[in-house]
């Protein structure tokens, strides 16, 4: 495995720990793509502390290799991964977003920023949410048109071009959210029709 893979994956785990977008401390995962191979976060592993053990290597097709040690999510990871041409996901167990994702079918942003990088945030209703084939199923064809969704009671799933990137709309996703509950809790209007 690269060294800069390691490095990335170290890096964007400790913000997601230390910015408390990540609800328990061993949850969600993380994977970059690299041609037909895909490097995740072990099942299990500490996200704000991952250690070389901890990145496992399989394939973006189906491939037994490492398979059996890696994230839940694995492939909930293949499935964005062959529907878009994203080539890193993050997935984050969201306090806000998880909250709001449970009392709205859709989130539409009411902050400015928010609203710049996103009209509405999609929550996807499954019946069952981890490592499911429900997800694997109805989730990747959401991203092929959003940079992330929510499912719902679950959390986010964001994709990129890299990390960075599927890092940040975690913290839009996650953002857009907090402001909805901050502004709810203040007495505010927080509900909005989609302004195509
Ligand atoms: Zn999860």
């Amino acid at each position: 495995m690269d060294e800069d893979i390691l490095k990335e994956m170290q890096k964007y785990g400790r913000f997601l720990e230390e910015r408390g977008l990540n609800l328990s401390s061993h949850s969600g995962n993380m994977s970059i793509r690299r041609g037909d191979r895909l490097y995740i976060k072990r099942r299990g592993a500490m996200m704000g502390d991952l250690k070389e053990e901890d990145i496992v290597e399989t394939g973006v097709e189906e491939d037994d290799s490492g398979v059996i040690i890696a994230s839940t999510e694995v492939g909930v990871h293949r499935a964005i991964y062959k529907k878009t041409s994203s080539l890193a996901v993050v997935h984050a167990h969201t306090p806000y977003a998880i909250s709001l994702s449970l009392v709205r079918d859709e989130i539409v942003p009411i902050d400015d920023e928010g609203k710049y990088h996103l009209k509405r945030v999609p929550v996807l209703d499954v019946e069952e949410s981890i490592g499911s084939d429900e997800v694997e199923k109805r989730l990747p064809p959401v991203l092929q048109n959003y940079p992330a969704a929510i499912v719902k009671g679950h959390g986010t799933f964001a994709r990129g071009e890299n990390l960075e990137e599927a890092y940040n709309w975690t913290t839009v996703v996650e953002s857009i959210c907090q402001v909805i509950y901050l502004v709810e809790n203040l007495g505010g209007d927080t509900r909005r029709e989609v302004d195509w």
